[in-house]
Parts: structure tokens; C-alpha cells; sequence
């Protein structure tokens, strides 16, 4: 998730040695046939839908229902501090022009006390993360001639975050947002906190479908990233996934699935095993 552009030059490698074969009628730009186009005006979110906490589907439902206590303090401090993060630096470059790895690190240690997030401890470890890959990368790139802080930033810090899609054409939300992407690729990465679940490569099947349909620019590809912070240390573990027609297959389904339990108000019930992370214990359970 912390891409740099030789990460990303490597990553171009490998995803055009990953063969993909992917059905027209399930790419994003035909939203207006079936299987995508959906079936209702209700817009979903795609997280809602992937964040493998709920397996009947109840969470999506209770969503639009009732109001959840609060979300995962983790994923919400590691998702804050990151994008926090990366953007601080964007910011900083375009402010000193003639700023170096080591002027970047002070200042991004004054920025850290403006982060609000609930858990500054793990804040702190993705924060000087990000502080330190991009500030190596930064004494790197400097060295080249007559950059602009424009040119200076897409080279330290090339790509997006928070990038925003509209996923209204195939039922999702008009203002998704995206963890990160690579234009250059193009390349969604999504990032996760905890381990592995099948759902969330279903996550990287909603955003390119939006994106599909939003841009006609096909995304075949995507990026699934494990974020964990282990005594006090980043460990980042990441995999390039096909979207391919299964894949989107089973989103459609899920996204399917949602809308008529929203829309025809019937409530899909208690999942078997409730996820220890999911907002709406105490209401489904009572804890
Ligand atoms: S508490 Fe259980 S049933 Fe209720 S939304 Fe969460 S996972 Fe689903």
C-alpha cells in the first residue's frame, strides 16, 4: 500500500504476465443489460457489502435500518492514518519545494499531533511508516533536474488515495471511495486490517465495476493488502487478484441480494457466527 515507482514499475511486470479473460456482458460499461443493471434505486455501499463480518447478509440490511454504535477502531485508525498520512506528505512537498527526506521527517512528526484517530498508538506506527519510505524516496527522486513540485510529488508519491468513483450506474453508492489508486496502471488496492476473507476480493469486483462504468477503461486487476502493525512494526502483505467473471459474478449476486432485502423490508436474519468486530452486536445479540 505504500506504493513507491519501483513497486509500481514491478507490479506492470506482473500483472501483464497474469492471464485474464473477462466476459463482456460483466465488464462495468454494461450496466444498462443484465446481470448489472440493477434491479432498484437504492444505492449500496461496496464495503458494506465486503466487509465479511456478516454472512446472511444482515448487515447490509440493518445498515439502511438502524443506526450502528460505532465502527472497527482498527481498520478505521490504520485506514485514517494512512490516507492521513500520504496526503500530509503530498501537502508538504507542495509547500517546500526545495525540501529534502530529512526536513520531510520533521515536519510529518509535528503534523502526527493533529491525526485524530482512536488508537494513536497504531496511528504512530503507520504514520512513521509512510514518513519513512517516502522520505527515502524523496532524497532519491531530488536528485533529478528541473522538477516541479507537481512532477517532484508524482514521482515520490504516485498514486491516489481516497480516490472517489461513482458507483451509482450499477446500483452502489455515487460517492465510493477507493483506499488507493495507481492511474498509471491502473490498479485498485484495497486495504484490509486482520487476515484473509474471501470477501474482500469481492470488494475489489465492486469498485471495477464502478469504475467500468464510469470510465469504459477496463480494470482487470486488483490489489488486496493486509495491513497489520506487529510489536509496533508495519507488516504490509499484499497479492494481485483477477476480477475476473467469478468475481464479479458473486458481487452482483451479493449486491442483489442486499437491495431486495432492503427494498422488500425483510430482514435475512441472524448470521451463523457474528463477527467479534461488527457494529451491530448489541442490537442483534444483545452484547
Ligand atoms: S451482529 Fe451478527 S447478525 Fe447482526 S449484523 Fe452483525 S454479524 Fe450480522
Amino acid at each position: 500500500m505504500f506504493f513507491t515507482l519501483s513497486d509500481i514499475q514491478l507490479l506492470s511486470k506482473k500483472m501483464k504476465s497474469m492471464p485474464r479473460a473477462i466476459s463482456e456482458e460483466l465488464r462495468g460499461w454494461n450496466w444498462h443489460e443484465p446481470p448489472l443493471y440493477p434491479s432498484s434505486n437504492t444505492l449500496l455501499s461496496v464495503s458494506d457489502l465486503t466487509n465479511g463480518l456478516c454472512d446472511s447478509g444482515r448487515y447490509v440490511y440493518l445498515r439502511h435500518k438502524v443506526q450502528a454504535k460505532s465502527e472497527a477502531k482498527v481498520g478505521s485508525t490504520v485506514h485514517e492514518a494512512y490516507a492521513s498520512a500520504v496526503e500530509n506528505i503530498k501537502r508538504l512537498i507542495y509547500e517546500n519545494g526545495d525540501i529534502d527526506g530529512s526536513r520531510l521527517r520533521t515536519l510529518m512528526t509535528d503534523e502526527f499531533y493533529n491525526l485524530k484517530v482512536d488508537l494513536p498508538e497504531l496511528g504512530k506506527a503507520i504514520w512513521d511508516y509512510a514518513t519513512s519510505v517516502y522520505s527515502a524516496e524523496l532524497d532519491k527522486v531530488r536528485s533529478k533536474p528541473f522538477l516541479r513540485r507537481e512532477s517532484l510529488v508524482s514521482l515520490v508519491v504516485p498514486f491516489h488515495v481516497e480516490y472517489p468513483v461513482d458507483g451509482s450506474l450499477i446500483g452502489l453508492q455515487s460517492s465510493l471511495r477507493m483506499d488507493a489508486f495507481i492511474p498509471l496502471l491502473p490498479l485498485i488496492a484495497e486495504m484490509k486490517t486482520g487476515s484473509y476473507k474471501r470477501d474482500h476480493e469481492l470488494a475489489l469486483a465492486g469498485y471495477a465495476l464502478a469504475f467500468e462504468s464510469q470510465f469504459e477503461v477496463p480494470v482487470d486487476l486488483g490489489y488486496l493488502c493486509y495491513v497489520n502493525v506487529i510489536q509496533g512494526k508495519v507488516v504490509d502483505n499484499c497479492r494481485l487478484i483477477v476480477i475476473g467473471d467469478s468475481l464479479r459474478q458473486e458481487f452482483i449476486e451479493l449486491r442483489d441480494r442486499g437491495l431486495r432485502a432492503i427494498d422488500d423490508n425483510v430482514d435475512p436474519g441472524l448470521a451463523k457466527k457474528c463477527s467479534n468486530e461488527c457494529p451491530f452486536l448489541s442490537y442483534c445479540r444483545g452484547f
